[in-house]
């Protein structure tokens, strides 16, 4: 008989968190340290969502969204999960660029950037200072239309160059285009041009076991292999709400449920149509969802070893940057993340991750012999690539292995495979959810800004705030009747 993955879990919880990404695990422990009985439900084996890892024969771990993320994620981790975590959070000095246009070594900060674009780029000073002291300011309540395209041309007008060292970073960190509001580069590029990038030293598989143990010391009932089936819901006193889920074909009661499922799964398919306004369904039907990844993962036999590169190194063999040659299938633009024994101290081993953006819709229909050739290909061509830079490297490898946005729908049921949550129109939708169904709630990637590790954690704090408002109200209604 099948292993029961809920057995022993309670009748009623307050709160049912879908999904343990960064968004659901934060919203988990905070609901859970404000005293609130939490279930968490991950239908993986591991918990992590897109923060996650795994292991190959030979001794390998890949990461797979470790490459990098902003200074904020110390204050975050530190405020919402506990010091021990934020101690481990260091900065990565070795950033490159190489791609025709220019060849830049960088510490990823304004001061370096200011450098760059004064001395290399030869922007005025005063252009350049403008353009960091207005994207500082900029909000997210502003309401203005302009893309991140028209606002690079009002600074940079005709500079090719100076647009790519600035998109194609921000383009990996949150998967936005020139396209897009201006608003979504401005307000990521100004995070990580305080202070740099940086990384959790000891690896994802530490970050999410402390993770793990300090949900379970504040008591989350966490589960894994349960994939929520359906949010159900109820008529009372003439509206419908929230009044649990149906998991692994069980039904378990609660006050209110916490998605961490993407935006549009949440509404269209685990609560469904029948539960909104047929408006609110047209609009969540319309949010467009951002683009995909494919990856790369190359494990360096037990005993060999890798000079130092560089940590994060963006290369491209285009002439010129676009948006839409970024997610090509045949792109060229690949960023390796070196992975040096001090990512894991006390280890000796060295990995390198390829990540390339890309189009779920160029990979869904391949057929099996297809998908094989597209991924050898892949791989292939991230080595040549990698050649260039230790023209030895090929005979070092003993593990190749490629991921699509196939491989990224498979495991965490994201809408098209999406890597980075939805187009900005998502965040409205998710913010607007309580509204339409009382007791549901949505952390997790949309709007571009609330995407990668820190914007994760931090709209899940956000909305673990307003679901603790709702339990606490809704206790406060039940001891006065
Ligand atoms: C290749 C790649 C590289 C990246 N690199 C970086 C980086 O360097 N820096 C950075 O900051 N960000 C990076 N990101 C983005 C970052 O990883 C994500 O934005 C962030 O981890 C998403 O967190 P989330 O809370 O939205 O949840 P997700 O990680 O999307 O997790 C959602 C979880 O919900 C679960 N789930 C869904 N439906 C159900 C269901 N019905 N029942 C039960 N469980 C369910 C899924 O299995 C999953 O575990 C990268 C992403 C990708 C794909």
């Amino acid at each position: 008989m099948a292993y029961d993955w809920l057995k022993g879990i309670e009748d009623h919880y307050d709160v049912v968190v879908i999904g343990s990404g960064l968004g659901g695990l934060t919203s988990a422990n905070i609901l859970a340290k404000c005293g609130h009985k939490v279930l968490l439900l991950e239908h993986h084996y591991q918990l992590g969502g897109l923060a996650t890892w795994f292991t190959r024969k030979g001794g390998h771990i890949f990461d797979i969204s470790l490459h990098g993320f902003p200074v904020g994620m110390i204050k975050s981790v530190r405020k919402y999960w506990s010091q021990d975590i934020a101690d481990s959070i260091i900065q990565l000095k070795g950033v490159r660029f190489i791609n025709p246009q220019f060849s830049v070594d960088t510490t990823f900060d304004r001061e370096d950037f200011t450098r760059l674009l004064i001395e290399k780029f030869r922007i005025p000073a005063e252009t350049v200072e403008r353009f960091f002291t207005d994207l500082r300011a900029m909000n997210f309540y502003d309401n203005s239309t302009e893309t991140t395209g028209q606002m690079f041309e009002r600074y940079f007008p005709g500079r090719d160059d100076v647009q790519r060292l600035l998109m194609e970073p921000i383009a990996y960190a949150n998967g936005s285009t020139q396209d897009d509001p201006a608003i979504t580069f401005g307000i990521v590029f100004s995070n990580f041009m305080s202070k740099g990038v940086y990384t959790f030293q000891g690896g994802t598989d530490t970050l999410i076991k402390k993770m793990a143990a300090e949900l379970k010391q504040n008591g989350v009932d966490v589960r894994k292999h349960v994939a929520v089936e359906k949010i159900l819901t109820e008529e009372r006193d003439g509206r419908k709400r929230v009044v649990g889920v149906m998991a692994n074909g069980r039904t378990i009661r609660c006050d209110a449920v916490l998605s961490n499922s993407n935006i549009k799964n949440t509404v269209l398919r685990l609560a469904g149509e029948e539960n909104f306004t047929p408006e609110f369904v047209a609009q969540t039907q319309a949010v467009r969802v951002n683009s995909s990844s494919c990856q790369v993962y190359l494990g360096i036999k037990k005993g060999e070893t890798l000079p130092h590169i560089g940590d994060l190194v963006f290369t491209s063999d285009e002439t010129h940057f676009s948006s839409e040659k970024l997610v090509d299938l045949h792109t060229t633009s690949r960023t390796f993340s070196l992975y040096y024994p001090d990512t894991r101290p006390g280890s000796d081993r060295y990995t390198v991750v390829v990540s390339l953006n890309a189009r779920y819709e160029d990979w869904k229909n391949l057929t099996d012999e297809e998908y094989q050739r597209e991924k050898q290909r892949l791989i292939d061509e991230s080595i040549a690539s990698l050649e260039k830079f230790i023209p030895d490297v090929r005979a070092k490898i003993d593990w190749m292995e490629a991921a699509t946005p196939r491989t990224i729908e498979y495991y965490t049921h994201h809408w098209n495979g999406t890597s980075f949550g939805t187009k900005f129109e998502g965040l409205k939708i998710s913010m607007d959810l309580p509204n339409q169904l009382p007791g549901l709630y949505h952390a997790g990637s949309v709007g571009i800004i609330m995407s990668g590790w820190l914007g994760t954690i931090n709209y899940g704090v956000i909305v673990a705030n307003q679901v603790d408002k709702f339990l606490s109200a809704q206790k406060r209604t039940a001891a006065t009747v």
